[in-house]
């Protein structure tokens, strides 16, 4: 606990003596920025995507805004084991390439700027999250890969949050890419896709990925977590594919 600790800190210090040397450059123009100003300038930040108007469980982009305890149609015709979902961007221009970057060409420092706008995210979902899980990949994509995307979002989140991250999740088979399927494949592709060993005594855990599509990865998720006891499950994620 105390290695853990000192760790931490000596990795902050680190971190600031980074930022002095070094000083932030904005992850999408490039501007440098004021170091409170954060990993994307305040212009790049006003001109994202920002979604107004949302359904609070799944983060389906609305035309109008829903009173609170109204959600979307599709999450009133089902049940869902997630309590609330944020994902504040729409998953295009240039928060997909962004994303497409992290991910797939390993440009890890979108991670902590992403981390950052999570963070800021924080404060619409529910005080009692003890716990941030990123959706796990297989181990043979992780292994593939070198990282998890969503661990990497995770880290800078935990920190800011004072949360930890829970492990004991695994993903039980390589499911194939989503993208481009049709919702009905993806549910079967990802039924029973994870596997909860330990819950760790959490009772309200956040699923944290990058990009939410069609929510079904995340549903099969908080499935899971809820069989083996958690008592709520709540998402937030960087961008909603509409
Ligand atoms: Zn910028
Ligand atoms: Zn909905």
């Amino acid at each position: 606990m105390i290695l853990r600790v000192c760790l931490g800190r000596a990795a902050d210090a680190l971190r600031q003596l980074d930022d002095s040397i070094m000083p932030l450059r904005c992850v999408f123009c490039g501007t440098r920025s004021d170091r409170f100003e954060g990993r994307i300038c305040s212009g790049c930040c006003r001109d994202l995507p920002w979604i107004a108007n949302a359904c609070a469980r799944c983060a389906e982009p609305l035309a109008v805004c829903l009173p609170p305890g109204v959600y979307c149609a599709a999450c009133q015709s089902r049940v869902s084991p997630i309590h609330a979902t944020v994902a504040p961007l729409l998953y295009e221009f240039p928060v997909d390439a962004g994303l497409k970057a992290l991910k797939f060409g390993r440009r890890l420092h979108y991670a902590p700027a992403f981390g950052e706008l999570l963070a800021a995210e924080m404060p619409r979902l529910a005080a009692d999250i003890d716990a941030l899980l990123p959706v796990p990949l297989h181990w043979r994509r992780q292994a593939f890969r070198g990282f998890n995307q969503a661990l990497e979002l995770c880290r800078p989140l935990a920190r800011n949050c004072d949360l930890p991250i829970m492990t004991g999740v695994a993903r039980r088979r390589a499911t194939p890419f989503q993208s481009g399927l049709a919702a009905v494949q993806r549910r079967q592709n990802l039924r029973k896709a994870f596997f909860v060993r330990k819950t760790h005594g959490f009772r309200h855990v956040l699923i944290v990925d990058d990009v939410v599509t069609t929510g079904e990865t995340t549903r099969q998720l908080g499935i899971a977590l809820i069989r083996r006891g958690v008592e709520k499950v709540s998402v937030l994620a960087v961008a909603r594919a509409a």
